[in-house]
């Protein structure tokens, strides 16, 4: 099984919160809620042996600050050249930093990344629908074949920390203006799935996948049964957003439904190895 949706921290963050808290307002959005949950690199692969999930996407999430993202950034790398394999990296990038923030993206890149994000817009405070400003990245990504993770966020229902404004109207937008790029669309794309009935919609969102991450926070279980039905199941990747949940509380979801074997082998990794291996380095 592959998580494609999980984060991760190093201890001195962790240990220093209320440090960085001052510097970085995605960090201070998302922890200061004295109940956030934390992992380490060690502890994802705890829980991973723990569940039977062989590898896990670890994601940015998002920073504001350069220096906190080249910093975590390191952390995700070499998190992942010490776990043989377990932990497949993928970097922050920082658009509004214009030229030092595609240098960031280049050093990660030559460092081992596998792809950018999550990125999050609305606490980076950039517009993702910025043609000009997203350019740079979608070049590099298309040329190694990598995917960008994308926050996404419903424009209706319930507020929680870190939803924002990232909205299936500016989704297909971006999308548009990069139709030869990968993208994964996080937490369902906000539900922009639904308009896949569309036919021009369908056809713009050829190489859009979305993650379940967070689902049970957010839909009924019976999401997972329509998307399945307008999308097919060969565009769902199975992420959890550990360590805000936990990878077994999605699969005790989906295995409560009639999902066939096949179905269920796209979700759980078949999907994410076709993504992964896409790329040509
Ligand atoms: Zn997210």
């Amino acid at each position: 099984m592959i998580d494609f949706h999980t984060h991760i921290l190093p201890v001195e963050i962790i240990n220093n919160l209320e440090k960085y808290i001052q510097k970085d307002t995605t960090i201070k959005a998302l922890f200061k809620n004295p109940n956030s949950k934390f992992s380490t690199a060690e502890f994802l692969c705890e829980k991973m042996n723990e569940q039977h999930i062989n590898q896990s996407v670890v994601l940015g999430m998002g920073w504001s600050d350069s220096g906190l993202n080249s910093f975590v950034n390191d952390y995700i790398l070499d998190s992942a050249k010490n776990s043989l394999g377990k932990l497949i990296p993928f970097t922050g990038i920082n658009p509004p930093d214009l030229k030092s923030g595609i240098n960031e993206a280049l050093r990660c890149i030559e460092s081992g990344s596998k792809g950018f994000g999550e990125i999050h817009c609305d606490f980076q405070n950039f517009n993702i629908t910025d043609k000009h400003l997203m350019a740079p990245y979608m070049e590099i990504l298309e040329q190694y074949k990598f995917p960008i993770v994308i926050h996404a966020s419903e424009p209706v229902g319930h507020l929680y920390a870190g939803k924002g404004l990232t909205t299936p109207e500016k989704l297909v937008k971006t999308i548009e203006d990069f139709p030869n790029n990968n993208f994964v669309l996080s937490h369902w794309g906000g539900g922009l799935f639904f308009y896949e009935l569309m036919p021009e919609i369908s056809r713009s969102l050829k190489n859009v996948f979305y993650d379940c991450s967070a689902s049970p926070f957010l839909y009924d279980n019976k999401i997972f049964e329509i998307a399945i039905n307008i999308l097919d199941s060969t565009k769902i990747l199975f992420g959890s957003d550990f360590p805000l949940m936990e990878p077994s509380r999605i699969s005790n979801e989906i295995e409560k439904l009639s999902i066939d074997k096949k179905q269920l082998d796209n979700i759980y990794w078949k999907n994410a190895i076709n993504i992964l291996s896409q790329s040509n380095v």
